[in-house]
């Protein structure tokens, strides 16, 4: 049960406090499903704008996103402001009702900003101070930059935020890059003192008593970068120092958003401030920014061969931020400009990747962008109004098709949750830690990792929410957090008390190896999960990609590893799974521990695909996990509820015709108001949005 206390109600949108049982969450919706996008009429005539106009409203366009990358126009000078363009644009759609992102700019500095203040731009890796050019080009702890930028949202938010078509604020735009400048040292080592307090402290969490690197004064401490600590690749010499940098980068960019954000607040204490992620990005730790917004919001960008599981991950990930729904701040109509192989959408398919989008706890459609610039290198990327200027193009059509659905539809889905048995950790901390650390297999990707867990039970249609490892795992059956490489303080913890509880926890290889810092927890591998586990790992094996061995179940049946297989002593587990070869032929490959009520499972290598599924369908059995419909389906299945019914969100991603599950047959479709029939056929990219009422 939902329950809303003290919401501030605006025409558009409100943030209000929500409560779901005894849990706190704040929360944003708008007054209608979002659906827009970018918006730069600033690149073009002015002849132009009222035919954009006349064609959002053909197309159900209901919002834009403005003033992205404006900066120059709206402050030519250290000196001058000029509004006057931007009040035009602002004028224009509120006359035509059109519900307003309005962004800050401060993703692309202005020439004259970096040609009077060089330090405003970044230094990079290799040490090379960076001239005027591209966007993301801030230094984050410029206090120049932090002037200019805070000034302006403060500019923005007095002369705007009182307009009530001004639904969300958008800061700055996807936030990311590294900084390595004298003014990002200094900073470092003021977040470094705070954090470790004395010399002695930051000597020990770093280890550098290795190769003799110990340091005496604050003022020694240097970068982590090419010209310091960095090595071959990715790697560093110290992992403890390059992690600690990136959380410090993280935590300065941070302070860049929240400088804009409570410079807006000054003006407008009630309209949503957002910025837009990218998924499973690697540069920022996601779960420490979503408590500083009001709404997560994404841009959504698969290549041709991205898995559409993995498209799903990414959006659990962004609704898992804050445990609430999401913005879709961007997605190309059809194409993209910047991988390499930038297809078209096959017809049909931008409507499958929205409903997917929503199904897995979207609020909004955005697409960036509206009209498709003449010039730069985003030329070539998709927009609902392209290059031929006309609305005869099939991707105009298509998305004319989805406005006029999200229009009748978009209200009953709009605030809705998802619900899970299962939480999978994700933790930036581990991210960065798992591949930094040299050894012992450059291949180990901690995307990739999470990934293959995610995919199992995505292809059963299982529910799974993306959690941070200091989650409430109370709410779960089971929980899987593979490659768990770093336990920070009270993680283990919080494992043992949800075991004993009786919570199943799968984990594994790579798990419970190093403290906050990098450091080894000495006693055995898996550390502080070895009495959890009820096994201990001596040795860990490295496996080319050319290698595999062989995992014998008890029942006799066989599968594959690869890539990483741990050399497992039981001490109360009992062994699942046993290799097939090599000098640890007959060893424990995969366990299972109770421990209290529950039972951990440890899987102490990479498995295959299949030998991968049969452990944790073992687990789900275990643990009563069931599917979002008992049918078996290939269909992809996911359910939204809301307190008076269950939406279930049906879609073809297959490249073959495949039945509607009976239990759908008779029931609402809320795309089309018409009764579903048994059986009825979905093509490849075909959605249903089955309404349950309760
Ligand atoms: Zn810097």
């Amino acid at each position: 049960m939902v329950t809303i206390y003290g919401a501030v109600h605006l025409c558009t949108a409100f943030r209000a406090m929500i409560m779901e049982g005894d849990r706190v969450i704040m929360s944003v919706k708008f007054k209608e499903m979002l659906y827009g996008g970018d918006y730069n009429p600033e690149q073009w005539p002015r002849e132009i704008w009222q035919k954009d106009m006349e064609l959002f409203n053909k197309a159900g366009i209901n919002s834009a996103t403005i003033n992205v990358f404006s900066w120059a126009k709206i402050q030519p000078s250290e000196e001058m402001y000029d509004f006057s363009e931007l009040d035009d644009i602002v004028d224009m759609l509120t006359r035509e009702g059109k519900q307003i992102v309005l962004a800050t700019s401060t993703a692309a500095l202005p020439a004259w900003m970096v040609k009077r203040y060089p330090e405003v731009a970044r230094t990079d890796y290799e040490g090379r101070r960076h001239k005027f050019g591209q966007r993301h080009n801030a230094c984050p702890n410029s206090p120049v930059y932090r002037h200019f930028s805070r000034e302006l949202a403060a500019r923005l938010a007095e002369r705007y935020g009182s307009n009530e078509n001004v639904v969300c604020w958008h800061v700055n735009n996807e936030y990311g890059g590294e900084c390595y400048c004298e003014n990002c040292e200094k900073a470092f080592r003021v977040w470094l003192r705070k954090k470790y307090k004395t010399i002695e402290a930051l000597n020990q969490a770093w280890n550098l008593a290795f190769w003799g690197h110990t340091i005496y004064d604050w003022d020694e401490i240097v970068l982590p970068n090419a010209l310091s600590e960095g090595l071959e690749g990715d790697k560093t010499a110290f992992a403890g120092i390059s992690i600690d940098y990136m959380r410090f980068n993280s935590d300065s960019i941070l302070n860049n958003f929240k400088a804009e954000r409570d410079a807006i607040r000054q003006y407008d204490k009630d309209t949503p401030v957002t910025t837009n992620l990218m998924g499973t990005f690697k540069g920022l730790d996601y779960f420490k920014w979503a408590k500083e917004m009001d709404i997560v919001s994404w841009d959504n960008y698969p290549s041709y061969d991205t898995p559409w599981s993995r498209t799903a991950m990414s959006h659990d990930l962004m609704r898992g931020l804050k445990d609430a729904p999401f913005m879709l701040m961007e997605q190309t109509p059809s194409q993209q400009n910047w991988q390499p192989y930038n297809s078209l959408k096959r017809p049909g398919q931008m409507r499958a990747q929205s409903y997917q989008t929503i199904a897995h706890g979207a609020d909004t459609i955005q697409f960036f962008q509206l009209r498709r610039s003449v010039g730069g290198c985003e030329k070539f990327h998709g927009a609902v109004i392209e290059h031929a200027g006309s609305e005869n193009t099939r991707v105009f059509r298509e998305i004319s098709q989805l406005g006029e659905e999200l229009r009748k539809a978009g209200g009953t889905i709009s605030g809705s949750r998802n619900k899970a048995r299962v939480g999978i950790m994700f933790d930036w901390d581990n991210y960065w830690a798992l591949e930094y650390t040299s050894g012992p297999n450059k291949d180990l990707m901690y995307v990739d990792q999470i990934f293959r867990f995610y995919e199992y039970f995505y292809n059963k249609n299982i529910a799974v929410d993306m959690i941070p490892v200091d989650a409430d795992l109370g709410k779960y059956d089971l929980v899987a957090a593979p490659v768990l490489y770093m336990v920070k303080e009270g993680v283990a913890e919080a494992l043992e008390e949800y075991v004993a509880a009786g919570g199943t926890l799968v984990t594994g290889v790579m798990s419970g190896i190093v403290d906050q810092s990098d450091n080894v927890h000495l006693g055995g591998y898996p550390g502080p999960l070895r009495k959890l586990a009820g096994i201990w790992a001596e040795e860990i094996d490295a496996l080319a990609p050319e290698q595999s061995n062989e995992i014998v179940f008890k029942d006799g049946l066989r599968g594959q590893c690869n890539m990483l297989c741990d050399i497992i002593h039981l001490e109360g587990a009992k062994d699942i799974a046993q290799y097939g070869s090599d000098f640890y032929a007959g060893t424990p490959a995969v366990t299972e521990n109770n421990f209290g009520k529950g039972c951990t499972c440890y899987v102490g290598t990479v498995l295959s695909e299949e030998a991968l599924g049969r452990v944790l369908e073992l687990m789900c059995d275990r643990a009563k996990i069931t599917p979002v419909i008992e049918e078996e389906t290939r269909l992809e299945v996911t359910k939204r509820v809301t307190d008076k019914e269950d939406l279930y969100f049906v879609i073809n991603f297959k490249d073959e015709e495949l039945p509607l599950p009976k239990v759908f047959g008779g029931k609402k479709n809320l795309l089309t108001g018409s009764v579903l029939t048994e059986g009825e056929m979905l093509k490849k990219y075909d959605v249903r949005i089955v309404c349950c009422p309760k």
